[in-house]
């Protein structure tokens, strides 16, 4: 819903920027529902403009582009946190951008990230900021190893940070320090698993909280998730609370996550995504509403739908190294729902697609997975 209080109904037109698989999935719900989809984003035949109606092709940072998103668009949305604010700014200042520049200012940079949650008083490993090697030097004498030294705006799956794990490696962070300038050094949690709280939060202020994944990462990159986590009620809660917190501070509008650490009864906040999330995949196949729906909903200011677990799930990513493999098994395999991003590059590590796989409970699902992989080619 925009600020004159008009909600976006189908066949209006919701422009996405960023045309990869996050905005395809959001482009797929939208289009199921009857609205048209315009993406801007620089390759051509991106996978959301594979089921696009129009494709702008232009970097991200083009302002005349997003001019023309705004022209065409009744309402902007976008499929990851480093939008260029100033594009954020205009997109606002049209009145098309229900999700607001705010969100985005904040998780697009780890120290303004790390900074809000310690001043609302949530969980956060000990943390310093660092700008230059005297710095990072004065923090390294504070801090307790192993620690993490992360740079503070770009990096993504495990990209962007390397962990410290004695004395010895002080001078790897001064140099990385001396190359990237502004960096966050974090005290390394040793945790027990990693969960994340997926939630949509409308124009209205109404939340809606998904099931909580516990998430096992691969080289720092999302290897599966596993719903519902095994986790007690009094972490569940202290989890749904702090999101709660997060939400209505930052004023959420859409579909937002935080990736949390569970050690012991307590959590620790990581890192916030103010978009569809990869750890909520499974909620296409396993809840009555997927998370990229609810988003859609939220932004084109429609009631949001109670969320409820039809089964429980386990979301397999598949990186350019296992495509063949999943083909192979999807032949031989009835359970598995897979998807299939249409990126053009296969990349090892690339995320290519995922497949999940739900059944009446945890354990029979892990035992589809393990049949499914059983049939991967030798
Ligand atoms: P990030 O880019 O901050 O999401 O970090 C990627 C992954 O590195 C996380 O999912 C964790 O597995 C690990 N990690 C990052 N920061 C920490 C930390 N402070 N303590 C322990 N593990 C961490």
């Amino acid at each position: 819903m925009l600020k004159n209080n008009q909600a976006i109904l189908p066949p209006q037109t919701i422009g996405f920027i960023g045309g990869g698989q996050l905005g395809r999935m959001m482009a797929i719900a939208a289009r199921y529902m009857g609205y048209k989809i315009a993406v801007l984003d620089p390759t051509p035949n991106c996978p959301t403009a594979q089921i696009a109606d129009k494709q702008i092709i232009a970097g991200y940072d083009d302002l005349s582009a997003i001019e023309e998103l705004i022209e065409i668009s009744d309402v902007v949305t976008y499929e990851f946190e480093n939008v260029d604010l100033k594009a954020a700014s205009k997109l606002e200042e049209a009145d098309k951008l229900p999700q607001g520049a705010y969100a985005l200012e904040v998780t697009q940079n780890r120290e303004k990230e790390k900074t809000l949650l310690k001043e609302l008083n949530l969980p956060v490993p000990d943390f310093y900021i660092v700008t230059s090697e005297a710095e990072c030097q004065e923090a390294l004498q504070k801090i307790t190893y192993p620690v993490v030294i992360k740079t503070c705006r770009g990096g993504y799956d495990g990209k962007g940070q390397i962990k410290l794990h004695s004395e010895a490696d002080a001078e790897e962070a001064m140099n990385f320090v001396k190359k990237h300038k502004h960096c966050i050094i974090e005290e390394w949690v040793s945790f027990d698993k990693e969960i994340s709280v997926v939630f949509t939060r409308s124009v209205s202020g109404e939340i809606t909280f998904f099931p909580i994944p516990e998430n096992e990462h691969k080289d720092h990159i999302l290897y599966q998730s596993i719903v519902p986590a095994e986790i007690g009620e009094d972490v569940k809660e202290k989890a749904y609370d702090a999101a709660k917190i997060i939400a209505e501070q930052m004023d959420i509008v859409g579909t937002f996550a935080i990736e949390m650490f569970v050690a012991g009864d307590n959590i620790y906040l990581n890192e916030m995504a103010p978009r569809p999330h990869n750890s909520g995949h499974y909620t296409i196949e396993a809840c009555n509403i997927s998370q990229f729906m609810q988003h859609i909903r939220a932004i084109c200011g429609l009631p949001l739908k109670d969320i409820e677990l039809l089964q429980p799930a386990i979301m397999v990513n598949v990186l350019g190294g296992d495509v063949e493999n999943v083909l192979h098994a999807t032949k031989q395999h009835p359970d598995g729902f897979i998807h299939l991003y249409g990126k053009a590059d296969i990349k090892p590590k690339r995320k290519m697609g995922h497949v999940t796989f739900i059944a009446e409970t945890v354990d029979e699902v892990k035992q589809q997975v393990t049949q499914f992989q059983e049939e991967f080619e030798k």
